[in-house]
């Protein structure tokens, strides 16, 4: 396990390794991107390169110090996040830091620290943290990870250099998903789309339970129609009977319309999230004009809001149910 390994973000990596082998890092920097596209694996991978007892410019994984660095207890190395039980990273924590980072390495080498999610110090912790920024520790290695720069001061933020990390491309995430989990590859393809390129995401989510629930959600769409009244309002019911099922209910359905939509535009399967739902959409999008598909997509979207906004969860579903069935 290497730079190589990591999943995505070539010119990130690239300019890292190229300022490590020269030995010009920056004592502090800022990674921003969304959740789950590799932030902290890839500071974590740096930490490792610059501790690695084997490897030069890049890390092996499996030596005393990569193990330690990734079991979390290299002296040299510290992850801070929020302790159990806390709503912020604390002033406390950071002094700490501060003492740690003032120590002599005990390699010899970058004393390092990684803040994440950073956005999480309180504004004393922070005010803390820019008086270590402002005079860094001789050999020292501060990392911020956050999915915004808001929250952040803007003089703390001026006093790293920002990474930023795009969300991963589909095919990357789905090959992981089959390369390493052993996922079909139209259901990887389809968990890759649906998390949006979030890696972390992908892994993390119950896959088996959201492929059972979406071929629910599949069969009741399909068996709403105009005649079934009463089928329509238990649906509704049911769906709005939990808010975080009901999102995720509703993340889905714009999916699917979308994906009915991108057909009938295109008649091409690149694009589609659905992708092992294939047939299914074929034969709905022959059925219905663009305008239906289009019309059901925006009232679908609109009920995402509407749910948002706190609005009667049964009163939107039976409406949006009612109103985009046949
Ligand atoms: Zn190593």
């Amino acid at each position: 396990m290497g730079f190589p390994q990591i999943v995505g973000h070539p010119k990130q990596l690239e300019a890292l390794r190229r300022a490590l082998a020269y030995d010009r890092l920056h004592h502090a920097y800022l990674f921003l991107g969304a959740e789950g596209v590799g932030k902290q694996t890839i500071a974590l991978g740096l930490a490792k390169a610059i501790h690695c007892s084997v490897t030069v410019g890049d890390y092996c994984g499996e030596c005393a110090d990569c193990a330690r660095i990734r079991d979390g207890n290299h002296p040299d190395v510290r992850v801070i996040e929020i302790l159990a039980g806390k709503k912020e990273i604390s002033i406390q924590q950071v002094r700490q830091l501060e003492k740690e980072l003032n120590f002599r390495s005990f390699s010899g080498k970058k004393k390092i620290v990684i803040l994440d999610p950073a956005t999480l110090m309180n504004l004393s912790a922070q005010n803390a943290l820019l008086k270590t920024l402002e005079e860094p520790p001789k050999n020292s290695l501060v990392i911020l990870i956050a999915t915004t720069v808001g929250g952040l001061l803007p003089t703390l933020r001026s006093r790293c250099l920002r990474v930023s990390f795009g969300p991963l491309p589909r095919n990357l995430v789905a090959g992981f998903l089959v390369a390493q989990q052993g996922l079909k590859t139209e259901e990887a393809e389809f968990l890759a789309a649906i998390t949006m390129g979030s890696l972390g995401a992908a892994v993390k989510i119950d896959k088996q339970d959201l492929l059972a629930k979406r071929q629910r959600w599949l069969k009741l769409l399909m068996s709403l129609n105009a005649s079934n009244y009463r089928g329509a309002m238990d649906a509704a019911e049911d769906l709005a009977s939990n808010k975080d099922d009901l999102r995720e209910f509703l993340d889905w359905a714009c999916s699917w319309h979308r994906d009915q939509l991108v057909y009938a535009v295109t008649q091409s399967p690149r694009e589609i999230v659905n992708l092992d739902l294939m047939s299914a959409i074929q034969r709905q999008t022959a059925q219905r004009d663009l305008e239906t598909i289009l019309s059901v997509l925006s009232q679908t979207t609109g009920a995402v809001g509407r749910i948002q906004r706190n609005l009667n969860r049964r009163m939107v579903m039976e409406n949006l149910l009612l109103n985009t069935v046949g």
